[in-house]
């Protein structure tokens, strides 16, 4: 740290990113990326593009903004699209928070949040999940603060109905509900519709896992357009070109190939369906997943000797050390070959362990 930073960054706890070692080469099943390639429509379109880049990029993101307001059936002034849902969520707290209007999210989610808060000096409050992991409504219902739930939920991979997210959108009509559907496309119904229902909602989304683009780094907001273009003055404010030429490129093109992206899903769904039933085999205990990974533990090894043993082995999977989840790992599905492979190194830790 330098002597100059400020006081309150001096303390900030900063986000900390699923591990990228370099030592050799892993099965990567610890940062939820997608194991396919991205579309070839989106690679071409993102080279062609390369030969453009002595140009800014679109700030107003029109040809994306058109191919996605017409795959999500909503009006293009609903839209906003960002360098990765991490910004829309950064762009959220900023424009929806403050120290009078504090932010709400469960205790064990997406380890952003908590961080974002910290970082824009939110107070936050962090509500409980259930003993199953299960998000309780009831803490949510006229809570008069800014909500942030991942729907799925991460790590647990667990989906609130629509209906609940309609009760949590209509007990707070004065305050903002951020739906982070991340991993909707792995089987959980998305609550986009619903934003011409409720002006409280902002739903957010991800090209970065069902259509294999974490690397491009691009994300949307939809809601409303009054919450739109409070997101866009954030937006103006800080980077106006925030996603780049080949990235808006090759996030059309991904878009136009939805045909990939659903064949891509349907087999992440099979493989994680076949690999709980596997694991459940073997032992172990997990949440119901409707997202692109696992949430496991097993009754006779501990979290961490589980993600250390199958890591010396090549295969690399999530641990988290919060006390309620530590003997947990989060593991992302992968390819079926890749399943066989975590599977077979856990049978033999298995093995030595129990
Ligand atoms: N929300 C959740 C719940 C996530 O797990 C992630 C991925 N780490 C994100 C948002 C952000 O994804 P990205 O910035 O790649 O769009």
């Amino acid at each position: 740290m330098s002597r100059f930073i400020c006081g309150k960054l001096s303390r900030i706890a900063p986000y900390v990113p699923g591990e990228q070692p370099r030592d050799k080469r892993y099965i990567k099943l610890n940062t939820n990326e997608s194991p396919f390639p991205p579309s070839p429509r989106a690679v071409t379109a993102a080279s062609q593009e390369a030969a453009r880049l002595e140009l800014y990029s679109d700030p107003d993101c029109t040809q994306l903004v058109k191919t996605l307001a017409k795959r999500y059936a909503v009006n293009e002034d609903e839209i906003v699209c960002v360098n990765g849902s991490d910004e829309v969520l950064n762009f959220a707290f900023k424009a929806f928070c403050d120290a009078e209007r504090g932010a709400a999210f469960p205790d064990i989610t997406y380890g952003f949040y908590k961080v974002f808060a910290e970082f824009h000096d939110i107070p936050y409050e962090q509500i409980p999940l259930n003993e199953d992991f299960t998000i309780d409504i009831k803490p949510y219902l006229g809570i008069n603060k800014t909500v942030f739930i991942a729907n799925p939920n991460a790590p647990t991979g667990i989906a609130l109905s629509t209906e609940q997210i309609e009760e949590i959108l209509s007990s707070n009509p004065d305050n903002l509900i951020v739906i982070d559907e991340a991993y909707v496309d792995f089987g959980c119904e998305s609550c986009v519709p619903l934003i011409k229902k409720y002006d409280n909602l902002l739903v957010t989304q991800t090209f970065s896992k069902s259509r294999s683009l974490a690397g491009a780094r691009l994300g949307f907001g939809i809601a409303n357009p009054a919450i739109i273009r409070d997101l866009n003055t954030v937006r103006f404010s800080t980077n106006p070109y925030n996603v780049n030429r080949m990235t808006l490129a090759a996030g059309a093109a991904a878009l136009e190939d939805e045909e990939y992206t659903q064949t891509n899903c349907r087999v992440i769904i099979e493989n994680r369906e076949y690999t709980a039933r596997r694991l459940a085999e073997m032992g172990f205990k997990m949440t119901p997943s409707s997202a692109n990974f696992l949430f496991a533990r097993h009754p006779g090894v501990s979290g961490i000797t589980l993600y250390l043993k199958l890591k010396e082995r090549g295969v690399l999977i999530r641990h988290f050390d919060a006390p309620r989840i530590c003997e947990y790992n989060r593991i992302t599905v992968g390819t079926k070959e890749q399943m066989d492979t975590l599977l077979n190194e856990i049978s033999k830790i298995l093995e030595e362990e129990t």
